[in-house]
């Protein structure tokens, strides 16, 4: 019998990349960095696979190589990595990796000679949004740098990319110019000659609205695990993750009964409280208290006071609920529950965050769908 459990619809998130494939002639690389968004690297990554993703996309040289170390032999591009790091074993585990600086480059260039073979380099400009990459100023440098290094047999140069700043909103200014900013980039490095198999912009919310940035690859995260990365739009996709807990315990109080910490929430008639074992060590916001949606005995209830570390309360009233009945905090809707866009709006935040935050090792993901 279980008390809390994260359920993962791997069957879900293999149709999911399917919809997304069939939008566009560029291979696909599924994200699956933060844990595959919560729902589990390795059953996410081969899932997606199986789903005819050619690609995984992680950031960490941990993530990258823990996918290697779990047998996955696709092409797998790591693209956030600080100074200092044992790029080496990247080069030897055949990872590919995302390059936005020169000094990033030159430990590159070290650490294939070290590993005894090329590395194989995505280099990425940035067009706007102020993060990773190679400002317009500072790229002629980069690719003149990595050029050389091409030609001296060190680094193999497979991709040039960048990464969206407004893609969620289709229409918005900034992805023309983007656009723009990244064709000229682009144009720079044919002129020093380097001429990148992989040309890859496209994030889920570009994959699914804007087909002039998909180039030769598109980078889709957040759809993969059926969440839409465009607020109100759900393109056809099925969320895959859903989180449920069963009541430890209920009670009967009277009206006027403060609830949990601090007592932020006053039952308004005598009733019944359930007691469910989930808090904020498991992934339930604290931000939650008095807002979060939970489903149980057939109805929606927002959660009664604070969330606390390993539980919260639901006000149920005069309503039939009994210990051991499940609470759904969301799952994908179809049954009337709350999905981890109805918590996002109620906490004042992004799906992505939701479902990522539930990857806490005492709550047991169950997979269901085929496991590979
Ligand atoms: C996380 C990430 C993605 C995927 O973004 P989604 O919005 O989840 O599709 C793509 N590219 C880069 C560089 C990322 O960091």
């Amino acid at each position: 019998m279980w008390q809390a459990q994260v359920r993962v619809d791997l069957d879900a998130i293999r149709e999911n990349v399917a919809r997304l494939r069939a939008g566009t002639s560029a291979e696909v690389m599924a994200v699956v960095k933060g844990d595959g968004y919560g729902h589990g690297m390795v059953p996410t990554a081969h899932a997606v696979l199986d789903a005819g993703a050619g690609w995984l996309g992680v950031c960490t040289l941990g993530e990258a190589l823990q996918l290697r170390r779990a047998g996955l032999t696709a092409p797998v591009l790591a693209w956030l990595l600080a100074p200092g790091l044992p790029l080496h074993e990247a080069i030897a585990a055949d990872v590919d990796i995302g390059i936005g600086s020169c000094g990033l480059l030159a430990e590159a260039v070290t650490a294939a000679q070290l590993a005894g073979r090329p590395a194989r380099l995505h280099l990425k400009v940035d067009t706007g949004l102020a993060r990773g990459g190679a400002t317009a100023e500072d790229w002629p440098d980069l690719v003149e740098a990595a050029a050389k290094a091409q030609s001296d047999g060190t680094v193999e140069l497979v991709g040039v990319w960048s990464h969206l700043v407004f893609a969620d909103a289709p229409g918005h200014a900034t992805i023309d110019r983007q656009l723009t900013a990244y064709r000229d980039g682009l144009a720079v490095a044919e002129r020093l000659g380097v001429r990148p198999r992989y040309r890859h912009l496209a994030n889920s919310a570009a994959t699914l609205t804007r087909s002039d940035t998909h180039f030769d690859l598109v980078r889709p995260g957040i759809a993969c695990y059926g969440l839409s990365p465009v607020p109100g739009e759900r393109f056809g996709l099925r969320p895959a993750m859903s989180v449920r807990a069963r009541v430890m315990l209920t009670k009967r109080v009277p009206a006027g009964q403060g609830v949990s910490y601090g007592h932020t929430y006053h039952t308004e008639r005598a009733g019944t409280l359930a007691v469910v074992p989930l808090g904020y060590a498991d992934g339930v916001p604290r931000h939650a208290s008095n807002r979060g949606p939970v489903q149980l005995a057939g109805r929606i209830r927002r959660i009664a006071g604070r969330v606390c570390m390993d539980q919260i309360v639901l006000d149920c009233g005069d309503d039939e609920v009994a210990a051991g009945d499940v609470a759904t905090l969301f799952g994908d809707g179809r049954h009337g529950e709350p999905t981890a866009d109805d918590w996002a709006a109620a906490v004042d935040t992004i799906n992505y965050e939701i479902v990522t935050r539930f990857g806490s090792p005492r709550v047991p993901r169950i997979y269901a769908g085929d496991r590979p």
